[in-house]
């Protein structure tokens, strides 16, 4: 396993239990299969403990070398999970290998069967009114067993309003869901499940995005050809022109700068 401590020397959390892990672009990533991701967050949830899933891709890196509050997600995170292929690339060219694309979209249907193999329930928060019940109503016909114990769409900015965002966790609590799919784009959702994981009750919280809209047929996900050689961006960018224009042209070409720097440090 290399050496993970951030600049204060901490050990991040994801590699507190012997799970192997590399420091890219300054983050934390578990380097794990599907398989052995799974097997970790089932005992995780079957010892009771409660933390919370991050999965790096250029975007969590462009946010992480920025912002100081989200730095700190990272370093509590149960689990870090590489979700896009830029990393994986940068991984392989770095010397840091990481094993596999693990994306919240992927997890979502991978995780909801092994929870209705397991037994655990899940709740799913954010996206539209509406599309979470579809979502959830398509993951369970699609893995029969699987409980949705609840799904909630809270209104926009609930996060900054008390009232809305402690009902929120209420529900999550109230529900008694293992796992909590928490749609609500990045950085917010993250940012989220660092600060109220605990007290919804889950064992498990874990960022997915735009995946409810993907799961309920609102919003179409790329081919995954184009997941494969890195362009999913292009196409997110052909549905929503404006904000993932800003996105993936403006924002994330900072990632070239952060590439120089592991270059560097390399
Ligand atoms: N969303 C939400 N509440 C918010 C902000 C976003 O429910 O306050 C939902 C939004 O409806 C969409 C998802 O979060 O379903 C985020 O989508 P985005 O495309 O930003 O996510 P990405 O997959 O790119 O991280």
């Amino acid at each position: 396993m290399t050496d993970a401590s951030n600049n204060d020397g901490e050990m991040p959390r994801c590699a507190q239990r012997g799970l192997d892990t590399v420091t890219l672009f300054e983050m934390p990533i578990n380097t794990l299969t599907l398989s052995e991701t799974l097997v970790a967050i089932g005992a995780h949830i079957d010892a009771g403990e409660q933390g919370y899933v991050v999965t790096p891709n250029v975007d969590h890196a462009v946010e992480f070398a920025k912002n100081e509050v989200f730095r700190q997600t990272y370093q509590d995170a149960a689990f870090v999970l590489a979700d896009g292929v830029y990393i994986l690339w940068a991984g392989k060219f770095f010397g840091k290998p990481i094993k596999e694309k693990i994306s919240g979209s992927d997890l979502l249907y991978w995780l909801s069967e092994y929870a209705a193999e397991k037994g655990y329930s899940v709740f799913l928060l954010g996206a539209a009114e509406g599309v979470g019940a579809t979502a959830g109503r398509v993951l369970e016909e699609k893995y029969p067993g699987l409980k949705v114990a609840g799904v909630y769409s809270p209104p926009m900015g609930f996060e900054k309003n008390p009232e809305e965002n402690q009902k929120t966790i209420d529900l999550i609590r109230e529900s008694g869901a293992d796992i909590c799919f928490t749609a609500l784009g990045a950085p917010k959702q993250d940012l989220w499940n660092w600060r109220h994981h605990k007290e919804t009750g889950a064992k498990i919280c874990l960022g997915i995005g735009a995946s409810l809209d993907f799961v309920a047929g609102r919003v179409k996900r790329a081919p995954v050809w184009m997941q494969r050689i890195g362009l999913e961006w292009t196409w997110r960018i052909m549905q929503e022109p404006v904000r993932m224009g800003k996105r993936y042209l403006i924002r994330d070409a900072y990632f070239l700068v952060l590439l120089w720097r592991e270059w560097r440090r390399g």
